[in-house]
């Protein structure tokens, strides 16, 4: 073997040192009690204890930990403990002083508060934040072993008929050992790292409190004899801490490490769950035996266990809401957040005849950083945009991570006059100076900023985030790195067949999608039964038109995923669904480019979700779904089933039929699916035309 480094020496250590230890533990309870006997146990003991404060301050100068208080007064506590173990012996044994307290007893009550604040101190190292959770669950068990304690230990101390020095030290030593574990759960149930040493102290802890705690009940009902079991609870306790000084782990015991979110495994549940029904159980046991004792204790202990766990329920409850309205990278608000603002803001404004303003911000170039330095360094980008964005931003105002890569700020008040102001703002923090992605690596990022503002470029939510997004996309193609305010979107009397050439554009890109997919026609097909039901579903015309107009369009968003993807005839991979998966949103993208459009597009950014909610991309349900995207999810399975398919041959109608019937209250809306079940009996929908039956206006 060639040389160890002295980690693997010191590794052997503390192996070393509990096995000589064991060994002594194993001689203590082999040799006599009696004659010679008493005198070699009396030292192999106080060995034991003196042994561990020796090992504590080996292991403090040989792994150098830091900081050094919380081990230094570890230290300590165990040198007062050990000289009072001594003493006691001493006393007891070699002078025959039988008095209690004797003068051993001052130093075992001084070592507690030594041990308490070592134990603070690497608490408050480990876990720098706040760890309010932390702190509760080990207030709950507290509580709990507090109550048993004053019923079981403190109280009949407190009631024994003996002097007042005796009584306060019978009283000192439980009221201790109650604080010693409640600092040791709050050790155990907070974060922070836990290697070897962390276990081998907790141990340590955990065997004093025990041992302690049984030995003030035994000396109550008197059964205690010197030398009993419990001494190998307390031996075994002082070398347990011994080891944990020894172990090369011990200096990474106050690592500050951040705090966990919050998590509840099914152990905590339970030792929770323990420590709450500790009251209550007691009480029925006291009732059982018609001997109700220190009710108002007991029904103190119930309020305060009560009283904690609606504090823990609060500060899940509120985790969880923080957690949905947080994007996880950025920290900023997410995009459902800001779409539930939007409406409210909008609503404020029209109610109190004020202004609001929307901008949208998206990188420049993005997906270079991304193939240059990798994708960790985009998110690291990603990172510092959205901090120097949060720098740009007032109080009252909502930023939030609207997409990949794109930013979405919405300021309440802010009038016509001030868009460019604010917006310009934006641009030139992000650009105001390199943005780190490494240690050694800073790049220019740029950002281009659409806006509009409300009421002069829209009147609804979804008018302004289209206006702020069509300035945006004038943004770039005007070279990027700019603001551009939006211009008004059409009015509310605009028809959508005011915007024909953008329209026809939009069912060009449709087509092509169609060519490539299908050998026959699709969306047309599919925008044919859209209307027809969405007609027999009573609505009006103009809302009929709409969902015609979705359904011709629907899959445009597939011109942006790679043709190799979309007609991939094996399985498709992770990456590869999550992009198909996105074509909805870039459906909706595209359509909204048309100003009043805002309907067609929320219509195409719905059709792939499900009656039950486990569709995609907002997982809706039910009714949440528009009516429109419930008729076109239908249309759209039906074109598809009746054709070939990389994966799987055409079905025939019959059995096209049979699978919207299996779908039906699960994938579709059952009333829909009736309704076109219907219709295709009466030859109203469901036909499909090959290209070259179309006629010459209908052919792509
Ligand atoms: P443009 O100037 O036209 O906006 O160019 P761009 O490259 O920024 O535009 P595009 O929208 O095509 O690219 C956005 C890229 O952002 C694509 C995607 O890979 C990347 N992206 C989206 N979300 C994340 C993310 O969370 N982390 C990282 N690293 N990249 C992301
Ligand atoms: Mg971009
Ligand atoms: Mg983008």
């Amino acid at each position: 073997m060639g040389a160890r480094g002295p980690r693997s020496d010191n590794d052997r250590l503390w192996i070393g040192y509990l096995s000589v230890g064991a060994l002594v533990m194993l001689a203590y309870y082999l040799v006599p009690t009696e004659g010679a006997g008493a005198g070699v146990r009396i030292t192999l003991y106080c060995l034991d204890s003196a042994s561990a404060a020796v090992m504590v301050i080996f292991g403090l100068v040989r792994h150098r930990p830091r900081p050094r208080l919380p081990w230094l007064l570890l230290a300590l506590s165990q040198v007062v403990y050990a000289a009072a173990d001594a003493t006691f012996y001493i006393s007891h044994y070699a002078l025959g002083v039988l008095d209690y307290p004797g003068a051993a007893d001052p130093l075992y009550v001084a070592h507690y508060p030594l041990v308490v604040a070592g134990l603070m101190l690497l608490i408050r190292r480990r876990t720098p934040g706040r760890d309010l959770p932390g702190v509760l669950d080990a207030a709950v068990i507290g509580v709990g072993a507090a109550m048993l304690s004053w019923l079981f230990l403190i109280a009949p101390n407190a009631r024994l008929d003996a002097p007042v020095v005796v009584k306060a030290f019978s009283l000192a030593y439980p009221v201790l050992d109650l604080l010693m574990l409640t600092v040791a759960l709050r050790l155990i149930l907070g974060g922070g790292r836990r290697p070897a040493s962390f276990y081998l102290l907790t141990f340590n802890m955990l065997a004093f409190v025990a041992a302690d705690t049984m030995y003030v009940s035994q000396q109550l009902d008197g059964t205690y004899v010197t030398g009993n079991y419990l001494d190998a609870i307390w031996l075994a306790g002082n070398l347990a801490l011994g080891a944990a000084a020894l172990h090369p782990t011990m200096a990474r015991l106050t690592d500050p490490s951040p705090v966990r979110d919050a998590s509840i495994g099914p152990a905590r549940i339970a030792a929770l769950c323990g420590a709450a029904l500790i009251a209550p159980v007691t009480l029925y046991i006291q009732s059982a035996r018609g001997d109700l004792r220190d009710i108002p204790v007991i029904a103190l202990a119930c309020a305060l266990l009560f009283g904690l766990t609606i504090a823990r329920l609060a500060g899940l409850v509120s985790d969880q809401r923080r957690l949905a309205i947080t994007d996880a990278l950025t920290g900023l608000h997410t995009r459902r957040f800001f779409e539930a603002q939007l409406p409210i803001e909008v609503a404020r404004a029209r109610r109190a005849g004020g202004s609001l303003a929307v901008f949208i911000v998206d990188v420049d170039h993005f997906k270079s950083i991304n193939d240059h330095y990798g994708h960790p360094a985009g998110d690291q980008a990603l990172i510092e945009i959205a901090a120097r964005l949060r720098g740009a931003a007032r109080g009252g105002d909502v930023l939030a991570r609207y997409g990949g890569e794109e930013f979405a700020l919405l300021v309440p008040e802010a009038s016509l006059s001030e868009l460019a102001t604010i917006a310009e703002r934006l641009r030139l923090r992000v650009a105001s100076s390199p943005v780190a992605l490494s240690e050694d690596t800073w790049i220019a990022v740029t950002v281009s900023v659409g806006a509009a503002c409300f009421p002069l470029h829209g009147d609804s939510p979804n008018e302004l985030v289209a206006t702020a997004d069509r300035a945006l996309y004038v943004a770039k193609a005007r070279g990027r790195d700019r603001v551009v305010i939006g211009e008004a979107a059409a009015t509310s009397t605009a028809t959508v067949t005011d915007h024909t050439a953008m329209i026809d554009y939009l069912s060009h890109v449709a087509d092509e999608v169609d060519a490539l997919l299908h050998a026959q026609e699709h969306s047309l097909a599919i925008s044919r039964w859209v209307h027809t039901l969405v007609t027999a579903l009573g609505q009006d015309e103009a809302t009929a038109r709409n969902a015609e107009l979705a359904g011709r369009l629907h899959d445009i968003g597939k011109i942006v995923i790679p043709e190799a993807v979309l007609t991939k005839p094996t399985a498709l991979t992770e990456d590869e669904w999550r992009l198909v998966r996105q074509h909805p949103e870039y459906g909706y993208r595209l359509a909204r480019m048309v100003p009043g459009f805002g309907v067609v597009a929320d219509i195409i950014r719905q059709h792939h979700e499900r009656y039950d909610g486990n569709g995609y991309p907002s997982r809706l349900v039910g009714n949440g779904i528009r009516v429109e995207a419930r008729v076109l999810a239908i249309c759209d399975s039906w074109a598809a089933m009746l054709v070939d398919r990389p994966y799987q041959p055409a079905l025939s109608v019959d059995a096209a039929a049979e699978q919207l019937r299996q779908g039906r209250g699960t994938q579709f809306d059952p009333d829909v699916v009736d309704l076109f079940l219907d219709l295709l009996a009466r030859g109203q929908v469901g036909d499909l035309k090959r290209p070259t039956e179309l006629t010459p206006e209908q052919q792509p």
